[in-house]
């Protein structure tokens, strides 16, 4: 079984892409979690790399927001695009990532997740309302390498 498999069982990763769904229900943004093993580089910049390789730039606000997991390198980070950095501070993020942490260090990968993403989508959705005839820009499914 492969390290990420266990990071996450087949069960968990279905509640993690329906957390997604569900925080996309009150804001226009669009949340993606990427999960690797490794980075040999710092998390921040690797998933602004991610970000731009999953072309999550492609939405209309530029208000997608990336999750990114290593597992084995034990790092995460949060990145978002630009439309969201031009409204917020750096610290947007900070409660998102405690909540994170938080489960991490207990070896909480799921709850890590779920609740992240509730939080992003809160945070979200006071500068990006969710929009009448909503489109899902960006994929709710988990993106693994
Ligand atoms: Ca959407
Ligand atoms: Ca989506």
């Amino acid at each position: 079984m492969s390290k990420i498999e266990v990071f996450l069982t087949k069960e968990e990763e279905a509640e993690v892409v329906e957390a997604i769904r569900v925080a996309e229900q009150n804001t226009s943004g669009e949340i993606r979690v990427h999960i690797e093993k490794e980075t040999s580089i710092a998390p921040i910049d690797r998933a602004v790399e991610v970000f731009h390789l999953l072309k999550m730039e492609h939405t209309k606000e530029r208000n997608g927001v990336l999750i990114y997991v290593a597992t084995q390198s034990r790092q995460f980070a949060i990145c978002g695009d630009q439309g969201i950095h031009e409204r917020v501070t750096y610290s947007f993020w900070d409660s998102t990532k405690e909540i994170m942490l938080n489960h991490f260090k207990n070896g909480k990968n799921k709850e890590a997740l779920v609740d992240g993403i509730h939080q992003a989508g809160e945070q979200l959705k006071n500068y990006f309302p969710h929009q009448e005839n909503d489109i899902d820009e960006l994929s709710n499914e988990i993106s693994k390498a």
